[in-house]
């Protein structure tokens, strides 16, 4: 079978490791495995919310309501947009995909960091762009406006803050970067990670109202990360609405199941769960922090719910991540991404615990 040329330069995506392939491959007990590998949030899902998802199951026989406008509307509340300006898709990462393939063709060049979250690349190249990186993993302005000035990509990815890097562009450099470019080249804030980030840092946040003042920017937000939600597969994009029906044209009907909507919906009113979650991430964080410093380790300093922890020779992240899968505890090796590195999802204080305990020995046995 002759397949499209566009396949022969794209690599599957290599998402984490779940939990039954541990279980089945090494035999260990579920409950003792931590997977600290897909920055799920580590309070799991909200109990109001997985009650919600119950009720809904005597409905499943129902199409869900492919308007959307109760969780739109939500969202345009919650954020203080129209719901005409709001998508959903089944993860933030459908929207990439309508995005792509609006935009994109193989005349196309997409412009993004060296490192970032590699399905930026999957669907440029499956509509056979060229795929352009800034100099530095880290997001520089100054960067991305001289390989603009030199290709004027048709889609610009600022990932703020970055996966799988944990650095955030402040959002003044982003707005350097979207005063930079000409009103033909969509630029993407993804903000996957956005509620980790303004905790941090309020000069990072970028708030999706105040993006809509551009005509040729979208704003991308998740309910997988610090929602709690990501078996569910429920992202937005927010743009103005001329942008929004343009792209619209790509989505199947019936994108999102009646138990991912629903949880959606009920997922917008759980400001406590929120706010606990992130407590918890920022008082779990530092003891990442610490241990780094402590033991020589170089690090990213994170606005994310993950750490990127960076080794030298002869410290190793494929054997580390190998290590420590064979204990149970599964963390993302980064050397796909051509770095000595890997990532780790902040849990809760008792699998940070079981990350500490099985890692110190690997790095003493050198
Ligand atoms: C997790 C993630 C997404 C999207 O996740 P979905 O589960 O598809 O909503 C998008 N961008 C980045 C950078 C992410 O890390």
């Amino acid at each position: 079978m002759k397949f499209n040329e566009t396949l022969k330069d794209i690599t599957l995506y290599e998402a984490g490791k779940p939990i039954e392939l541990v279980v089945r491959e090494f035999g260990i007990d579920p409950k003792d495995v931590v997977k600290l590998a897909s920055n799920e949030n580590p309070l799991g899902t909200s109990p109001a919310v997985a009650n919600v998802i119950s009720e809904h199951a005597s409905k499943a026989h129902l199409y869900p309501d492919d308007s959307m406008y109760a969780l739109k509307d939500g969202l345009a509340k919650k954020f203080g947009i129209s719901d005409s300006e709001v998508i959903i898709g089944a993860g933030s990462d459908q929207i990439l995909e309508f995005i792509a393939r609006s935009l994109l063709s193989p005349q196309d060049s997409v412009l993004m960091t060296k490192i970032t979250f590699a399905m930026y690349e999957i669907y440029a190249k499956q509509m056979g762009a060229k795929i352009i990186r800034t100099p530095s993993y880290v997001h520089k302005a100054d960067e991305f406006i001289e390989a603009y000035n030199k290709y004027k990509s048709k889609i610009i990815y600022l990932c703020i803050p970055n996966n799988p890097i944990g650095d955030c562009m402040t959002k003044a450099e982003a707005l350097k970067v979207i005063d930079a470019v000409e009103r033909d080249t969509l630029v993407v804030v993804d903000g996957a990670y956005m509620e980790y980030a303004s905790f941090k840092d309020k000069a990072c946040e970028i708030t999706p109202q105040e993006i809509l003042k551009y005509p040729n920017v979208i704003y991308l937000g998740t309910f997988s990360k610090a929602y709690g939600l990501g078996g569910m597969r429920v992202g937005y994009g927010i743009a103005n609405e001329a942008l929004i029906r343009q792209i619209s044209k790509m989505r199947p009907p019936f994108n999102i199941t009646s138990l991912s909507l629903a949880a959606a919906i009920a997922a917008l009113r759980e400001d406590e769960f929120i706010a606990r979650s992130l407590a918890l991430h920022a008082e779990q964080l530092i003891r990442y922090e610490e241990f780094a410093i402590k033991n020589s380790i170089s690090f990213i300093p994170s606005y994310t719910n993950f750490i990127t922890y960076l080794f030298d020779e002869p410290l190793n992240s494929t054997e580390i991540t190998d290590a420590l899968l064979k204990q149970g505890v599964i963390i993302r090796n980064l050397a796909s991404y051509g770095l000595n590195a890997i990532r780790i999802t902040i849990g809760t204080a008792k699998q940070n615990d079981r990350f500490f305990d099985s890692f110190l020995p690997l790095l003493k046995r050198l």
